[in-house]
């Protein structure tokens, strides 16, 4: 095996929900908040489309970037939501954002260019820039600012090496949302550099306080640097239909990784292509609003609940479906934690290593009231009979 392919890590959130899956499967008692996937199904409307999909015969070989109204309806959306203007040919439609992620960084990243990322980062960020050549620099943020990169901290983690830097808002592991006003602090560090923005947009649709706002929706400069990524994965639970996409004001470079695409996985599922438009035209808006109604009743009872234990301590999260847990009173080897909860208690979280920050786990709420309630009853119980 290639010396590339050995450096890579399994990503660790997919092996535990994965473990977690298959303890359950052998009758264990289980309760996993390790997954970063909605509980819900996928709304009507899009299995609706799906099935039409299938009964209009839309079953072949489409364009590699998508079908054109698949990308109009992707810049329908970001017009509507987001007030950027895109035409089709800035956009591509990939099989999930992790896919976006992996012919965006194979398109742009040089040997040796340095890409800043701010943690705690999503698992999959460092893996794939390395795998694709690049130097990872990690830029270590904390509760102080909302784990939040600062522009001074940006600043100073710009070398004439930096080719990228990735933001993701609302942030997983974390939650973090960063508003207009934090955007365009660390937009007038970038002024004048060539370095590309990743804007990765998935938890968009479920921010619960503040604002969100696009990064290519700073300033004109920023709309020139930023190449946003989105998809439909979290907001409309369509994880397992594969569906994500870019768009950036640069058409060569969505060119350029179309060609990847051309010689790799071609287009996307055809039958996802026209269900994804019914995720993106507004038809499943109703759906969103109930699910988000959901995560936020969900979020509100867990921080409530995390917080009342001693020793533990978390963030409000402003989006996303995800605490960012504090073990720091009790603990800083998060990894031993999650591991003996699992053991002992036959509760899957993820350890903050995954997201390199140590002495947090991630527990997702993206499951229901009862198994939530039980779920931190057992963490309490771990940490009073542990530690
Ligand atoms: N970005 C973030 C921040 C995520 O949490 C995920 C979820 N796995 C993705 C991208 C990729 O999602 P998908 O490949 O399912 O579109
Ligand atoms: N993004 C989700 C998570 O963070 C799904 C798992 C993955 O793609 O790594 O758990």
């Amino acid at each position: 095996m290639t010396n590339r392919i050995n450096s890579l890590s399994e990503s660790i959130t997919i092996a535990i929900t994965t473990l977690s899956q298959e303890l359950k499967a052998e009758g264990k008692d289980i309760l996993s908040f390790s997954a970063g996937e909605p509980d819900f199904g996928t709304p009507q409307v899009i299995k609706d489309a799906a099935i039409k999909a299938i009964n209009d015969e839309h079953t072949k070989y489409t364009a590699v970037d998508g079908v054109l109204p698949l990308r109009q309806a992707i810049a329908g959306k970001l017009k509507r939501d987001n007030g950027l203007t895109y035409e089709p040919n800035q956009i591509i439609a990939n099989n999930g954002a992790k896919h976006t992620l992996f012919n965006l960084f194979s398109a742009t990243i040089e040997d040796g260019a340095e890409v800043i990322i701010p943690a705690p980062y999503w698992v999959t960020y460092p893996e794939l820039v390395k795998y694709c050549g690049g130097k990872v620099v990690e830029v270590q943020t904390n509760e102080e600012t909302s784990f939040k990169i600062t522009p001074e901290q940006l600043q100073a983690a710009i070398t004439p090496k930096t080719k990228m830097l990735i933001l993701t808002t609302p942030s997983n592991p974390t939650g973090a949302v960063y508003s207009r006003e934090e955007l365009t602090a660390l937009a007038k560090v970038l002024e004048g550099t060539d370095i590309m923005v990743a804007s990765d947009e998935m938890y968009e649709k479920l921010t619960y306080d503040g604002e969100f706002t696009s990064c290519a929706a700073i300033s004109d400069d920023m709309f020139q640097r930023t190449i946003t990524i989105n998809g439909l994965s979290k907001s409309v639970a369509m994880t397992g239909w594969r569906f994500g996409y870019m768009a950036c004001a640069d058409a060569e470079l969505v060119k350029a990784t179309k060609k990847l695409q051309s010689q790799s996985t071609s287009n996307i599922n055809s039958i996802t292509q026209y269900a994804a438009i019914a995720g993106l035209d507004g038809s499943a808006d109703a759906d969103i609003a109930m699910m988000k109604k959901a995560f936020i009743e969900r979020r509100n009872e867990a921080v409530k609940l995390i917080n009342e234990i001693d020793g533990l301590s978390v963030l409000k999260p402003d989006g996303a479906f995800y605490l960012f847990v504090n073990t720091k009173e009790v603990t800083n080897d998060s990894l031993t934690f999650a591991k003996g909860l699992l053991d002992k208690k036959l509760v899957a979280v993820v350890p903050g290593e995954a997201f390199g920050c140590p002495g947090y786990f991630r527990l997702s709420f993206a499951t229901d009231l009862d198994t939530i309630r039980e779920g931190i009853k057992r963490i309490e119980e771990f940490v009073k009979e542990n530690y």
